[in-house]
């Protein structure tokens, strides 16, 4: 590649998420994990534990920072997952329990829309969920609170509420995959790098979303993540 050459179109630019305070955090990946609650799990019909994590991606600008979202074209069953979301500040390969600490730079509460029909299509297919989990506009996400003001995040509670009524509420600790294991596990299987985001899977609770829902997820102290679903995009 020759870098003196010009773009040919003009190129995207980078996807962020607010941090809380001030700044923007530029995202580069979209990392999740699958089945990390038991409970979610038995909800899906699945079994309590696989022997391996379940990861998908999603693209980097699937991130909605704003407060609305457009109800995405192509599916009749939205679903929503409240998630903690990790933000790394260096990367790695195959790192330890010690170094996989030291990549933090801080967590805020997300939610992973979920075409669910597409999901369940793909299950039964056996086919890739990309079109399922990757679509536009399917990760909201709050502001990242910055590792060393939320301090310990395992003794944090996950709530999902919907129109003010809650839907989802779970410790973190019931996590299957904690989050130092989960970032271990996906730097087995990919160079981490700074602005990699991780979505580290939902409790039991998960439902579907229509047109006017209010959706807010909150977990511990971090900022809220508020959206609401709006018209179809
Ligand atoms: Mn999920």
């Amino acid at each position: 590649m020759n870098l003196n050459d010009e773009f040919v179109i003009a190129p995207p630019s980078t996807p962020a998420v607010r941090v809380h305070g001030g700044g923007l955090f530029p995202v580069r990946r979209i990392f999740c994990i699958g089945k990390n609650y038991a409970d979610h799990v038995k909800e899906m019909g699945g079994d309590a534990k696989s022997d391996a994590p379940v990861f998908f991606a999603k693209p980097a600008d699937a991130v909605v920072v704003g407060d609305v979202v457009a109800f995405p074209q192509a599916t009749d069953n939205l679903h929503y997952e409240g998630e903690l979301v990790v933000a790394l500040k260096s990367g790695g390969r195959d790192v330890d329990v010690a170094r996989a600490a030291e990549m933090i730079f801080g967590y805020a509460a997300g939610c992973d829309l979920t075409r669910r029909d597409h999901q369940a299509a793909a299950k039964k297919a056996g086919g890739p969920w990309d079109t399922a989990k990757g679509f536009d506009q399917s990760a909201p996400i709050g502001e990242i609170l910055r590792a060393d003001e939320a301090g310990d995040m395992s003794a944090a509670r996950l709530s999902t509420l919907v129109n003010d009524e809650q839907r989802q509420s779970a410790p973190l600790s019931t996590m299957i995959w904690s989050v130092p294991e989960i970032i271990i596990a996906l730097s087995k299987l990919f160079a981490l790098r700074p602005g990699d985001l991780i979505f580290t899977g939902t409790p039991a609770g998960v439902g579907a979303l229509a047109q006017g829902d209010r959706v807010a997820i909150k977990i511990g102290d971090l900022p809220e993540c508020r959206f609401s679903i709006g018209a179809h995009g």
